[in-house]
């Protein structure tokens, strides 16, 4: 009785100090010296992105972020016909980078169009009033980690491709994905009927009705470890954005946080999990489709294993070959936005830093071959 009492009564220890002590050690192993900057810009405030959204229009929007000193960190660099309205322009109405002009654009890489995406330059901590709707309700822009929006870019999302996004809510790449104007039909997909809901609320807010509702988009809540077995080799792009240890969130809020005690098994179970939904996206692309792998953790044992994990099984059990496709090109693109880890063996790591706190995000594009 004694000892229920002392340990009912024992100071609980948050979880955020528990994700904390637990990233000291083994991040501290995994980046040596570059982890205390790591820690220290994680701890403090993250910076946004105004992902801008091209099915509203609100005149003057891009002059006044501009004006404001935040610029579009996807499109610059390529020529745009952007003219001086506002975001409201749909592809096909000058939106889409001008090919070949110079030797600079020959190099870039191969990206989904059509997305703009307004940061602050590095160094500079402004941050973005929330979004104004335009004359219809339409939210402008919508905020999120500015690196989120690499896993998209990357999927390189083409004209009339389709696209399974498999753990989608709350829908922040799911926005981005419907921004391109470029997919025929795109599968939502979460296991979770509630963060479902979110999504949707989301969609509802940003786009007008008939992109949504219609065909194109089919909205799921299916286990994504089946989908390779419901849709083997049927998608020409799929997006796995696993659920993770979340690691910004982990150190920062106490609720719903994965380093809680009671969700230990939860949070050893991850890699596992992530490899399977991994598998089921190789599968349920088609061949010559890409699968893109992304996350929000640090965490080697989340990132590149489960990558080369999952590569081994679907090889072994599922017959599926996918190779790795190089992400050099894109880390070239963005080094003026983003803070790259040093090379990783396989995909691409952005790691938060004070001068531009985004991230974590990993991410690394594979091509299925057979
Ligand atoms: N892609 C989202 C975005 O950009 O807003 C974030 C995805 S979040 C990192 C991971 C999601 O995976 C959570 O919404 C969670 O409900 C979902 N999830 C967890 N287990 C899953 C499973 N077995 N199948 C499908 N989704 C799952």
């Amino acid at each position: 009785k004694k000892v229920c009492l002392w340990a009912a009564t024992l100071p609980r220890i948050p979880a955020t100090s528990l994700a904390l002590h637990n990233f000291d050690v083994n991040y501290g192993l995994q980046f040596g010296d570059l982890w205390p900057s790591v820690r220290v810009a994680m701890l403090c405030e993250q910076k946004y992105g105004a992902l801008i959204n091209n099915f509203s229009d609100v005149p003057g929007l891009l002059s006044e972020l501009r004006f404001k000193g935040a610029r579009d960190f996807v499109q610059s660099g390529r020529s745009l016909g952007e003219g001086t309205g506002g975001a409201g322009r749909l592809p096909g109405e000058g939106l889409t980078p001008a090919t070949g002009s110079t030797e600079e654009e020959s190099m870039l890489p191969e990206m989904s169009p059509n997305i703009r995406c307004f940061v602050f330059p590095k160094g500079d901590i402004a941050r973005f009033k929330p979004a104004r709707p335009d004359s219809c309700g339409t939210l402008s822009y919508y905020l999120l980690d500015a690196a989120s929006l690499l896993p998209v870019l990357a999927l390189d999302v083409r004209e009339g491709h389709t696209v399974l996004d498999l753990c989608a809510a709350p829908g922040g790449k799911t926005l981005a994905l419907l921004q391109t104007h470029a997919i025929s039909q795109l599968t939502v997909n979460d296991v979770s009927e509630s963060r479902m809901n979110r999504v949707r609320r989301t969609l509802q807010s940003y786009l007008p009705r008939e992109v949504w509702s219609g065909n194109r988009v089919a909205m799921t809540t299916i286990d994504g470890q089946l989908w390779g077995e419901m849709a083997r080799s049927t998608f020409d792009r799929v997006l796995v954005d696993v659920p993770c240890t979340t690691d910004r969130h982990s150190v920062m809020e106490e609720e719903n946080n994965i380093f809680k005690k009671m969700r230990t098994k939860e949070r050893q179970k991850l890699p596992a999990l992530q490899t399977q939904l991994l598998v089921a996206g190789m599968e349920a692309t088609r061949p010559g489709g890409v699968v893109l792998y992304s996350t929000c953790t640090l965490s080697q044992l989340q990132n590149e294993m489960v990558v080369e994990q999952a590569m081994h099984v679907a090889q072994d059990e599922r017959g599926v070959t996918v190779e790795v496709e190089d992400l050099g090109p894109l880390e070239r693109h963005f080094e003026s936005t983003f803070h790259f880890a040093p090379r990783q063996r396989l995909g691409l790591l952005v790691i938060p830093h004070l001068t531009a706190n985004f991230g974590p995000t990993y991410l690394c594009k594979l091509r299925r071959v057979r």
